[in-house]
């Protein structure tokens, strides 16, 4: 480790105590390393002055142009007041805009002064203007040249009169100390000359000052390589070292009660996916080893069957099995599925939520304890303290990404040694992401859906085209069929999501005249909510104003439209689920995308692959290639378990194979001397064994990761 990195910001030249303390707490750079691992988010293109001319088209990507200001005036009142200069080449001119810090920007450029001015022209009104540019005083000794580095800033920091020009000044500075020469690599040596990558130093020089394209091209995939590498390490060692201490109960015996229910009881006979999932759940409790497997199917597979084997197959071997939903209507729901097949296969089933009545729960936790009930189904309830089962052998989770990791963890308890989980989703997680954030959960997919559904019928309308969407609700409805009309929720702003949700119920009461209307908010008391639900899921009332509180697994067969109003606002992924509540009988069903006429093309994209595609893989796929895997919802909403500086798991598969492999062959080469690289001795902490205190050995696969994963920092690997 080298001092020089870690030497404090403030004495590099120019920054001192104030500007440091500003720096660290605003941007997390505190010493030299941060500063040097701050990367720019962007390189320009600063190789040519463009002419004001050559700007054509609506999409002109950032360019530079010298040239003076003639003029600046404010325009505009109250939000829309703004700073507007008029810039010229001295043949054309184009406007520069800001919309904030008026003052402080009105005095700041003087008219007549030669600067360069860098941006994104955008078209308004037939003129170009370039909102917030980089402005610089044009210095013909040292004219702006080459690639360079933009840095985000928080306003914080630039209120305090930093800009990015500030920040690549100090990283010149750090740059060229002679500590820099100094600094040592961070990957193992075997590793950079086998797969060929950029060694440190001069990737970090290429990061912020590229040299070429080329450089600078290789310097960001040596940084996607590392981070994943050391990302993958971890998850490897640490799956590793799990999978060879965790015990589990073993359950050897397919028994009658499954074997009987299998042959008699089941009401249609498994697809060939269900029957493969089944496979490996089996292999999985059969041996001893805790099983930890994560159940991907879509909407409408048939996960719940699944759940319902996997609980007899417990049964069989003398346990019992819980099975959680994230809903009192959920669990209901699995209730009057699973206790149907229940009475066929000769098990008892029995519902706790919590609206379960005292003297009832009485009864059930005796008959929890002393084993007469078999499968016990729930909500959150399941997780109190005096619910206690006999002989717990498996959990099986419905749609995990309602449950926090804590609350997971709870279960544990209920048992001697860890009993076996099932996690069952509907968002369908991309491959690669799967890989990298379950590492060491296994997955199983469910590809196929039963037979004899016909896809929903779904299309994208605009607000012109209002009067037919009505008339397609009418005629739904006076086919005795009911309707969902959901609107999203929009976090910046509670009070106008209820606005626009009461205007919806309103306009829904005033128009469909003669039918009953009910609505569902996520700020509703849950009693209210449970209400509400019940009126639509009875078939009392036939439409449900809804926010996406009714996004998972609510099922009401007869509901055969969806109209989504602001469709735009929402996550691909997420109208998957939400359409998914449709087409659940066997009446055509039809989903509504509500568009804006007035969305970019981007949107209308995306709106495009929802009634294009029905598969909800390639669905999610392209929504975490569009949006980056950040922002998806429900897979991630609990968090990656790790933040990614450089790579982009979206984009980024093909580097996290490599590197998954060389992290693989690392391991190996601290076990047994298998593979080429077996001599890899990567002078970190790689070889370290590790150990896992009782706690953790309790806890699933996913937590594991996600409590180890977190601890991944650069500052482990220098
Ligand atoms: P999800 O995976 O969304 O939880 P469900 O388990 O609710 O799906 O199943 C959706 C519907 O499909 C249910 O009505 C269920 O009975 C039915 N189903 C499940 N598996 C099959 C199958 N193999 N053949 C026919 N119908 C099936
Ligand atoms: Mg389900």
């Amino acid at each position: 480790m080298s001092d020089f990195l870690y030497s404090d910001i403030k004495y590099l030249k120019g920054v001192g105590e104030a500007r440091a303390n500003t720096l660290s707490k605003e941007i997390g750079v505190a010493n030299f390393r941060d500063l040097l691992y701050y990367f720019p988010y962007r390189h320009d293109d600063r190789s040519r002055f463009y002419r004001i001319e050559e700007i054509h088209g609506e999409e002109f990507p950032a360019i530079q142009i010298k040239g003076k200001f003639l003029r600046f005036t404010i325009e505009g009142e109250g939000v829309r007041k703004r700073l507007v200069g008029i810039f010229t080449d001295g043949r054309k001119f184009i406007e520069t805009v800001w919309f904030s810090q008026i003052k402080y920007f009105s005095g700041l450029y003087k008219p007549g002064e030669e600067y360069v001015i860098f941006g994104k022209p955008a078209l308004y009104r037939n003129v170009y203007s370039i909102a917030h540019p980089e402005v610089e005083k044009f210095n013909p000794e040292k004219p702006p040249t080459g690639f360079r580095g933009v840095y985000s800033l928080p306003d914080t920091l630039r209120k305090k009169g930093f800009s990015v020009i500030t920040l690549r000044k100090y990283i010149e500075e750090v740059v060229n100390k002679a500590g820099f020469n100094n600094i040592s690599e961070t990957l193992p040596e075997e590793l950079i000359q086998y797969y060929h990558l950029m060694p440190l130093k001069e990737a970090l020089l290429n990061m912020h000052f590229p040299e070429s394209p080329d450089k600078l091209r290789r310097a960001i995939e040596r940084f996607k390589f590392e981070e994943l590498y050391y990302i993958e390490l971890n998850i490897l060692r640490f799956s590793m070292e799990r999978g060879g201490r965790i015990q589990g109960y073993a359950f050897p015996i397919i028994g009658n009660t499954f074997n009987g229910f299998y042959s008699n009881g089941m009401p249609f006979s498994l697809t060939g996916a269900q029957k493969r999932v089944l496979r490996e759940i089996r292999r999985d409790m059969k041996d001893g080893r805790q099983m930890n497997r994560l159940l991907q199917g879509d909407v409408g597979s048939g996960k719940t069957m699944v759940a319902f084997l996997t609980a007899l197959m417990a049964i069989d071997n003398g346990f019992q099995a819980a099975i959680m939903a994230p809903t009192e209507i959920l669990a209901q729901q699995h209730f009057e599925t699973i206790n149907e097949w229940a009475l066929k296969a000769g098990v008892k089933v029995a519902l706790l939520t919590g609206s379960t009545r005292q003297s009832v729960r009485r009864v059930l936790h005796e008959e929890l304890q002393s084993g007469v009930i078999d499968i016990l189904i729930g909500t959150h309830a399941l997780l109190e303290d005096e619910v206690k089962f006999k002989r717990l052998g498996v959990v099986i989770i419905d749609e995990q990404h309602r449950f926090g990791v804590a609350q997971r963890a709870r279960m544990w308890k209920k048992s001697e040694i860890a009993p076996h989980v099932l996690v069952m989703t509907a968002t369908p997680i991309p491959r690669t992401l799967a890989m990298t954030v379950y590492g060491d959960l296994d997955v199983s997919v469910i590809d196929e859906l039963p037979p004899g559904r016909t896809p929903v019928n779904t299309r994208v309308a605009y607000d012109n085209s209002r009067f037919e969407v009505d008339n397609l609700i009418f005629s739904q409805l006076r086919q005795g069929r009911q309707v969902y009309i959901v609107y999203p929720l929009i976090q910046e702003n509670e009070k106008l999501e209820l606005k626009s949700l009461e205007e919806g119920y309103q306009r829904a009461c005033d128009t469909f005249v003669g039918f009953k209307v009910c609505y569902v908010h996520g700020k509703m008391k849950p009693e209210e909510k449970e209400y509400q639900m019940n009126l639509f899921v009875s078939g009392e009332a036939q439409i449900l104003v809804a926010t996406t509180v009714i996004e998972v697994g609510v099922n009401v067969p007869n509901a055969t439209l969806m109209v989504i109003e602001n469709a735009e606002r929402f996550g691909l992924s997420q109208l998957h689920q939400l359409r998914g509540r449709v087409g659940r009988g066997a009446e055509r069903s039809y989903c509504v995308l509500m568009g804006k006429q007035t969305s970019g093309a981007d949107t209308k994209k995306r709106l495009a692959i929802m009634a294009e595609t029905t598969d909800g893989f390639l669905i999610s796929e392209a929504d975490m290639k569009m949006r980056g895997p950040g922002d998806m919802e429900g897979t991630l909403q609990s968090g990656m378990p790790f933040s990614l500086r450089v790579a982009n798991l979206a984009k980024d598969g093909q580097i996290l194979s490599v590197a998954r492999e060389a992290a693989l062959r690392a391991l190996a080469g601290t076990k047994a001397l298998l593979s080429p690289l077996a001599s890899v001795s990567p002078n970190t902490k790689i070889e370290n064994p590790i150990t896992l205190t009782d706690s953790e050995i309790k806890m699933t696969g996913l937590e594991l990761s996600l409590r180890f994963a977190k601890t991944i920092d650069w500052s482990l690997i220098s």
